[in-house]
């Protein structure tokens, strides 16, 4: 097989129009695509088959929430404090560059050149002829060896650096602005949300939402309602999400606007098994953990998810039990098991709101990239959404055995309390309820010690005496039929942009000797559209055939393309490989005369002939992969067919 030409598959999506850059006609905006019905089609396969994979399979519960989101409900989450990457500006240009790309870029190229000069010195005959061809593309400088080993681990580490630690590579590496040579400004932080307001005065702020997990958390209660308050369950959601990228680049890989499919799992943080673990744990994962990044390395190991979470590499079953969901569903797509792995991240790099956090990574001429992140955000979401609010977002859940322990409580009296602080009595109580049992274990010394008085210092920043005579603070022996909690979340977030072009790459290949017949080997499911249909002539009768064949094949939802031009039969057939069609069905003299029709498979080019009706039934099968393709050609003749050019 020819190597992969990234250039030939870019000119492919674009001649068919899998996708392009949008606003075209008006000079096109970085970070934005439109797609194509061959695109379309492709997306809405890859979401149908996501949500049979993991909605339907687990009975999650589906929501289709407000893109525009409240400012308040992103500065609750920390988006607004938080959500943001560094950028370095070009000091006398004002060329800004996101700070931990420019780094990657440089280093890569410098790795690059030393990989080149190494080469040289090794083989000194080639040596003159590479120089030449690879001349005004990396330049070849050989490194010293600790130069390269600390390259190599600042590129295992790069998405782990702050903001310092950033300008500390670029002062102390030489990294310059990359088209001028000039110096760059210290790393500032950049906010990715891209603000709006609300209504015609323009006072309500809100903010297209960066992910879809917000408004699923802000309806948790009516889940697990709807849910008859029973735990674990999972919400799920498929929708656009927006994010202001500094430079958006690699194509469909880093924009600024794209689908994303997000699931919810809410999880008894003191039980995070998952009930249906054991039908996964045997499925191997290539894992790439946070001990090996440490080391400056990225050799994966193998490891069934079972062994991964026994050993805690995993933090726990549903964590794992989504892993290996994930990597089910990306190689039933037709991603390659061999170019997807699951790296976890390093402290730095996680979410604020996670403590762990593996993404499943795809392959592709682009690096290993980021196509899912699976994140254990804890109870960080539903916490401060109802420490805002006040609406409860918790579970309560009946005691078979009541829950019996001592507790030091407070109680205070409000006849004395209330007439004593008057209009400041809400900020003192506020004080004193918000005080934890340690807490009040020592105001209640301080209490004694004082001749049951003593001052506080309250939120508004004011001191206020407290007094024994309107407080009791005790021990009391607490009983509780009902446990309270706030459920942890298990995030699996999907960036469907990412996994539709991560796939064509893997699915992109050229005919033996022929560059030009280029082929998208999607699985039928996944194809943008199932079946070509061919006449081979203009003639009526073809056509009459034609249509009945059309009209039945929509009956079985099955879609199709007709092709009806001129063109040979054979430069048919590669325009749909090219689409990635899997089957076609050409109606040729033969089919007029005794309803035969030939059925062709994209792959192989093999062909079967018999009567329609069969024909329609092998390719429902087909279509649903109920059959492969092998096990039909076991069962009908193959046909040796006509004229191909
Ligand atoms: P995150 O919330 O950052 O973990 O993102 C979740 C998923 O969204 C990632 O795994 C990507 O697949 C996708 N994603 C994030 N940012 C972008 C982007 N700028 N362009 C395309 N996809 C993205």
């Amino acid at each position: 097989m020819t190597a992969f030409n990234r250039s030939s598959l870019e000119e492919l999506l674009k001649k068919r129009f899998f996708y392009a850059p949008s606003f075209q006609a008006y000079g096109g905006v970085a970070g934005f695509y439109d797609y194509g019905p061959p695109g379309c089609a492709l997306q809405s396969n890859i979401i149908d088959l996501w949500r049979k994979h993991f909605v339907l399979e687990e009975e999650m519960l589906e929501m289709d929430g407000a893109i525009i989101t409240l400012a308040d409900v992103l500065k609750t989450s920390g988006h607004v404090d938080k959500f943001t990457d560094w950028m370095v500006k070009d000091v006398k240009t004002g060329d800004i560059f996101r700070a931990d790309h420019l780094v990657e870029n440089v280093i890569e190229t410098r790795l690059d050149g030393d990989k080149q000069a190494r080469l040289t010195t090794e083989n000194d005959a080639t040596s003159q002829k590479d120089k030449k061809k690879k001349k005004g593309t990396v330049q070849a400088v050989k490194l010293e060896d600790s130069t390269k080993a600390e390259y190599e681990e600042i590129l295992a580490k790069i998405d782990n650096y702050t903001g310092t630690e950033l300008g500390e590579i670029i002062r102390n590496h030489n990294i310059k602005s990359p088209e001028t040579g000039n110096d760059l400004t210290e790393p500032v932080e950049f906010n990715l949300m891209f603000e709006s307001s609300i209504g015609p005065t323009g006072h309500l702020k809100g903010y297209l939402r960066p992910e879809t997990a917000q408004g699923q958390f802000l309806n948790f209660k009516k889940f697990l309602e709807f849910n008859n308050d029973k735990m674990p369950f999972a919400s799920a959601s498929i929708g656009r999400s927006f994010r202001n990228e500094i430079s958006p680049r690699s194509g469909l890989l880093r924009v600024r606007e794209f689908t994303m499919a997000e699931i919810e799992h809410y999880v008894d943080p003191n039980n995070k098994k998952h009930v249906r673990f054991d039908e996964v744990k045997d499925v191997k994962l290539s894992l790439l953990p946070r001990y090996i990044q440490s080391e400056g390395k990225t050799v994966p190991v193998e490891l069934a998810i079972g062994e991964a979470v026994e050993k805690k590499i995993v933090d726990n079953e549903t964590l794992g039990y989504f892993l290996a969901r994930t990597h089910l569903f990306l190689t039933m797509l037709g991603v390659k098991p061999d170019r997807l792995r699951f790296r976890q991240h390093m402290p730095n790099e996680m979410a604020h709101y996670a403590c762990d956090c593996w993404d499943a990574e795809i392959q592709s001429s682009y690096g290993w990239i980021e196509c899912v992140g699976c994140a254990d955000r804890s109870a960080y979401d539903l916490t401060v959404h109802t420490n805002r609010t006040k609406e409860k977002l918790i579970v309560r859940e009946s005691l078979a055995e009541p829950l019996v322990y001592d507790k030091t409580v407070l109680e205070i009296n409000k006849k004395i309390f209330g007439p004593k602080f008057r209009q400041n009595a809400k900020i003192v109580e506020e004080y004193l309820t918000n005080l934890n049992e340690e807490q009040l274990e020592a105001l209640k010394k301080e209490l004694e010690d004082g001749n049951g008085k003593t001052m506080v210092s309250c939120a508004d920043g004011n001191q206020y005496e407290i007094s024994s005579d309107f407080l009791t603070i005790q021990k009391q022996t607490i009983t509780e039929h009902v446990r309270e909690y706030i459920p942890n979340v298990i995030e699996p977030s999907f960036g469907i942009g990412r996994i539709l072009y991560s796939l064509i790459e893997h699915v992109y290949w050229t005919r033996e000797g022929d560059e030009q017949r280029a082929v998208l080997s999607f699985p039928p499911r996944v194809a943008p559209f199932k079946c070509l249909l061919v006449p081979l002539s203009n003639n009526p009768a073809f056509s009459k055939l034609t249509r009945d064949l059309s009209s039945k094949l929509r009956k079985l939802h099955i879609s199709i393309k007709v092709d009806d031009s001129s063109n040979s039969i054979g430069r048919r057939y590669s325009r749909n490989d090219e689409l990635g069609t899997p089957f076609a069905i050409t109606i040729d003299f033969q089919s007029v005369n005794d309803g035969t029709v030939t059925l062709r498979e994209r792959d192989s080019t093999k062909q079967i002939r018999e009567k329609i009706d069969t024909i329609l039934q092998v390719l429902n099968d087909l279509v649903d992969e109920d059959v492969t393709w092998e096990e039909v050609l076991s069962k009908y003749p193959t046909f040796v067919q006509q004229e191909l050019d």
